[in-house]
């Protein structure tokens, strides 16, 4: 029988590797299960598109599924909460955008995160511009149409969105307050089902990420009134720029990135980062992305300080812009 000395002495020596292996056994050899990527918008929208297409990348590299959950509702401010509240594991993620990183804070005093203080930044996915869109009957047939048009009819005209603080809410209220409009707006869970109802004629106009109008506008379902960028994009090189167009004082380009619950480690924010460079760098998910319409990051901007900076001077951008409409 074991003398209760040495099974003390057991049970220390278990405690002890037990510890000297808990610490750094979790970056070492993080991940050991599938990751979820929260998706704070319906599938099939530029979020839900962008995600997939690198993720399926990031989960090759790291050896584990990375299984995307649709968490919906209040401009995306429902699941970055969530995401906020989550353990710090690095199990749980999200894909954030210029809404839910940026312009939900203005618009929501009593927001339950903070873009900055509840998040490590991990990496930036892709930028990508805004276009002006319209249901493909719509009268107007270019910008300055478009803006008569809006401006002659302001009781009548509706504007579809993912929620207040999404980005089509955000860039359409600049773009409204640019006009002197308020049309209705007509909410949906993201700009997928949005581009869905546009699509059908069941509204007007959209302030969208280019990466849900480039097939559309292919395909003749929808119209593109200008992209708000200072150059055209190589997808839509027949859509003319804000200012070509006549309207330079709209300029809006938004931006996915991957964000972890504060306090995730460093070693782990790292290892994400590292996988979502390699996916940056794939040929297949470049040539996605750009097909798309989306801007790459430039390597310089893919750091999580990089990131971090972003969500800063964004929130700096858009609280003037966006505080009197609250
Ligand atoms: N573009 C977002 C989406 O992925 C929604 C938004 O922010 O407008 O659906």
């Amino acid at each position: 029988m074991m003398s209760i000395r040495s099974l003390a002495g057991a049970c220390l020596s278990a405690l002890a590797a037990l510890g000297a292996f808990a610490v750094p056994a979790s970056a070492q050899t993080y991940p050991t299960r599938t990751i979820t990527m929260i998706v704070p918008f319906a599938a099939g929208g530029p979020t839900d598109v962008i995600s997939r297409i690198v993720t399926a990348h990031m989960a090759q590299t790291l050896g584990q599924s990375i299984v995307i959950e649709n968490v919906v509702g209040a401009g995306g401010t429902t699941a970055t909460t969530r995401a906020a509240r989550a353990a710090n594991d690095g199990y749980t993620l999200i894909t954030g955008h210029m809404g839910t990183h940026a312009a939900s804070v203005p618009l929501y005093p009593k927001l339950a995160y903070h873009p900055e203080k509840d998040f490590e930044p991990v990496a930036l996915l892709a930028g990508t511009p805004i276009l002006i869109l319209a249901r493909k009957d719509f009268p107007p047939k270019d910008l300055k149409e478009f803006v008569a048009y809006v401006k002659a009819n302001a009781e009548k005209v509706n504007a579809a969105h993912a929620g207040i603080g999404s980005v089509s809410h955000a860039s359409c209220e600049l773009l409204n307050s640019i006009l002197d409009v308020k049309p209705v707006g007509v909410p949906f869970n993201g700009t997928g089902p949005a581009m869905n109802a546009l699509v059908a004629g069941q509204v007007d106009y959209m302030c969208d990420q280019i990466v849900n109008a480039v097939p559309q506008i292919k395909a003749g379902t929808i119209k593109a009134y200008a992209v708000a960028t200072p150059e055209r994009n190589p997808s839509l090189p027949e859509v003319p720029t804000t200012t070509e167009a006549g309207l330079p004082a709209f300029q809006a380009q938004a931006w996915n990135a991957v964000f972890a619950p504060k306090g995730t480690s460093p070693a782990i924010v790292a290892t994400l980062n590292a996988a979502a460079i390699n996916a940056l760098d794939d040929d297949n998910v470049r040539k996605r992305l750009l097909d798309l319409g989306s801007v790459i990051p430039a390597p310089a901007n893919r750091t999580p300080e990089a990131l971090a900076m972003l969500v800063k001077n964004e929130i700096a951008k858009w609280t003037p812009v966006l505080k009197p409409a609250s």
